[in-house]
């Protein structure tokens, strides 16, 4: 078998949804056909061989992105697992960026839910193709083609069906193939690895035809050829349509849909024939794109094993056997274990101890990978998410990972002295493996804060310094992360002068700052129009400038959304120093914002709220008093009703709490992170009285 055939019979993919989806359960049972894993865990009894943390089983949710590998049909397919909670879409973020295609699980029941939403729109970004897979079929209140609506409706998704369900809830048997035109039929009680290949039964042979003239017509729109064939009326081959739907399915024109019950071992079997068929291969994808850190000029890489070896650094985690392990994926060329390899993000040479290739439930020791492949490498010391690795000769730096800035933060208290010392070595790896997850010392305080996405993802953090690192703690009250920034454009000027015996300090900045737009970060220009502030001293004064901003003008938040602007200044012969500069830019950049009018932002928090309608009202009520706005409401399953609202997440710690005692446990919310927005002013006083005080109480 050649490599390049090889590499055509690869699928690297990730399988994104909303919590609860049943995207465990699916991955289970796709490990078990694949013949990786000899008995099925079953996901409610925390037994799942994708999740490896004790929380996730407890939980129920998958956090970690553990790449699987497994064989179907002489294919090599590795799976990302991607999480569910909305705390965690940094790794559904970070997969997508290395992935080629993703199997997108709805529920039969819920539909499109938010968070299919914000996976739907991270795939998007990456330009990932899609196949979509409605599991649950067997619950009751299934409803295939309303989902399929809503894809349609709410994704604006080319939603196609390339199946159609046969039997409904508690009947659900199996599937019609409507490229095939036959039915796959599942019997009851049996693992789900024997089913029938049937004629399609009578009551659904006039729905199956309906379906298939609609995903030739989408097909024929994907495909000239096709079309015209189409259009001749003359009969098109099942080879010709699917070989239309995959170049649509591509080129991110179509997503096909199949459905089936994983729970039920019904249909899982034809999902892996549709992840061959309609999602690409390493050479399906454009050769990846970064810089040549020689020169900073555009340089590119081709899937073949023929280019310079390039991989990108997409996961780093602590094993208990073989110490760090980091995650990579190989664009080109090839490695071989021991050789040494080059970080080109860090500028550092790094030895490739070993390659291991990870499956469900064992790792396998390989001697090389190349282009195409997903595999994690031992003995990488200094490599980090996001970083590039390559052939030092030929070197590229491939687009980085971006990652969300944390938004929630907490004080920690080691309990003993024992913990004391174990903490920031424990802290330190944590962050190692999660760059969304920080933690530095407050200066005045002295304590130990850490920062992430949300009160979960700080919450299992404790718990894995309790039971990973044997580390007990006690936490503070979740504090928000507030911004600063300004309202209108103001000028500021600074001339710093020290004249005491021997060599003064001179500098002096003048700058202009303007709000940018929301979003947009800060940026500081440099656009000298008289005086003069010469070269050497320009990085010490931005130095100064950018200081200020991380350390806030007014109640030290970070500022965000400026845009700076030097403008003028002065230098004098002897006097003037770096040093002198850097205090001036950063003096001259406060003195600005304290002119234009500056204000505190705080993040809001998108959310969904499904509740009986007996409970509406109130929920409503609550939304209201917490400052927040219900943006629309609609009829959810069941005769609930769901709304979505943006509420600021200052006001919704403890929420999990009081919509249980609310509604009686019968509501589900979700939350994410949305944006910031500027504090009312009431709320800003108690936050610039408190910060300047610094209380922060410890529990
Ligand atoms: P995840 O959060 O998306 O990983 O979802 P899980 O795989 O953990 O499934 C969530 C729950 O739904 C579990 O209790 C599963 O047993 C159940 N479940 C998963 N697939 C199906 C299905 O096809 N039918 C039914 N009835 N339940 C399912």
């Amino acid at each position: 078998m050649s490599t390049e055939h090889k590499l055509e019979r690869t699928r690297n993919i990730g399988i994104a949804a909303h919590i609860d989806a049943g995207k465990t359960t699916t991955t289970e049972r796709i490990l078990f056909y694949t013949g990786r894993l000899h008995r099925m865990g079953e996901v409610h009894e925390g037994a799942a061989t994708m999740d490896w943390m004790p929380q996730e089983q407890e939980r129920g949710i998958t956090i970690t992105s553990a790449a699987t590998t497994c064989f179907w049909r002489d294919y090599r397919i590795t799976i990302i697992d991607t999480p569910g909670h909305v705390d965690f879409t940094v790794e559904v973020e970070r997969s997508l960026r290395i992935l080629d295609g993703v199997v997108a699980v709805f529920c039969a029941v819920g539909g499109v839910q938010p968070q299919s939403e914000t996976v739907w729109r991270q795939a998007r970004r990456y330009n990932v193709p899609a196949i979509a897979y409605v599991n649950k079929m067997d619950r009751t209140g299934a409803d295939f083609f309303s989902v399929v609506e809503k894809m349609r409706d709410r994704l604006g998704a080319n939603a196609i069906p390339v199946q159609i369900p046969v039997g409904e809830e508690g009947t659900f048997r199996g599937v019609v193939d409507l490229i095939r035109m036959k039915a796959f039929i599942w019997e009851h009680d049996t693992l789900g690895e024997e089913f029938a290949e049937e004629e399609i039964p009578a009551d659904l042979q006039e729905l199956a035809i309906q379906w298939r003239e609609r995903m030739i017509e989408a097909a024929a729109e994907a495909d000239d050829g096709l079309m015209e064939k189409y259009l001749e009326g003359e009969s098109v081959s099942a080879d010709e349509i699917q070989f239309a739907l995959r170049a649509g399915a591509l080129a991110n024109q179509i997503v096909p849909v199949v459905c089936g019950s994983s729970f039920k071992n019904k249909g899982v079997q034809p999902l892996l024939d549709a992840v061959l068929d309609y999602l690409p291969s390493p050479i399906d994808v454009a050769a990846v794109v970064g810089t040549d850190p020689r020169d900073e000029s555009e340089a590119k890489r081709a899937p073949s094993i023929e280019a310079p070896f390039s991989a990108l650094a997409f996961k780093v985690t602590t094993d208990p056997y073989v110490g760090r392990l980091t995650y990579l994926r190989v664009y080109s060329g090839q490695v071989t274990k021991g050789s040494y390899i080059y970080n080109a993000s860090k500028g550092k040479r790094e030895r490739l101890g070993r390659i291991l290739r990870m499956h469900a439930n064992h790792r396998e020791d390989v001697d090389k990978v190349s282009a195409g492949e997903i595999c994690a490498a031992v003995g990488l010391r200094d490599t980090g998410t996001g970083d590039t690795l390559c052939s030092e000769a030929e070197p590229i730096v491939l687009e980085s990972i971006t990652f969300p800035e944390p938004v929630i933060s907490i004080a920690i208290e080691p309990k003993t002295q024992a913990d004391h010392d174990r903490l920031a070595t424990s802290l330190a790896r944590l962050s190692a493996e999660d760059p969304t997850f920080r933690t530095h010392t407050d200066v005045e305080s002295g304590q130990t804060i850490i920062s992430g996405m949300g009160e979960l993802h700080l919450e299992i953090i404790q718990d894995r310094l309790l039971r990973e690192f044997k580390v007990d703690a006690n936490v503070g009250r979740p504090q928000v992360a507030y911004r600063e920034t300004i309202t209108r454009p103001a000028k500021g000027e600074m001339r710093f002068v020290r004249q005491t015996g021997g060599r003064g300090q001179y500098g002096h900045v003048v700058l202009e700052v303007e709000p940018a737009d929301p979003g947009e970060g800060t940026v500081i220009e440099i656009k000298i129009v008289g005086g003069a502030i010469p070269r050497e001293f320009l990085p010490a004064t931005q130095k100064g400038i950018q200081e200020a901003m991380d350390a806030g003008v007014f109640a030290g938040f970070k500022v965000i959304d400026v845009r700076v602007r030097i403008v003028d200044g002065s230098f004098h012969d002897v006097d003037s120093s770096e040093m002198a500069f850097k205090v001036a830019g950063s003096m001259a950049f406060k003195d600005a914002c304290r002119k234009a009018r500056p204000t505190i932002m705080e993040p809001m928090m998108r959310m969904e709220v499904i509740t009986p309608e007996d409970y509406l009202g109130e929920v409503i009520g609550d939304i209201n008093s917490r400052r927040g706005h219900v943006e629309g409401m609609e009829p959810a399953p069941g005769g609930a009703q769901g709304l979505r609202a943006v509420v600021p997440l200052a006001e919704m710690f403890g929420y999990a709490t009081a919509i249980r005692s609310m509604t009686q446990g019968r509501a589900t919310y979700s939350l994410e992170p949305s944006h910031y927005e500027e504090v009312p002013a009431a709320v800003r006083e108690e936050i610039v009285a408190k910060a300047t005080g610094r209380v922060m109480a410890t529990r």
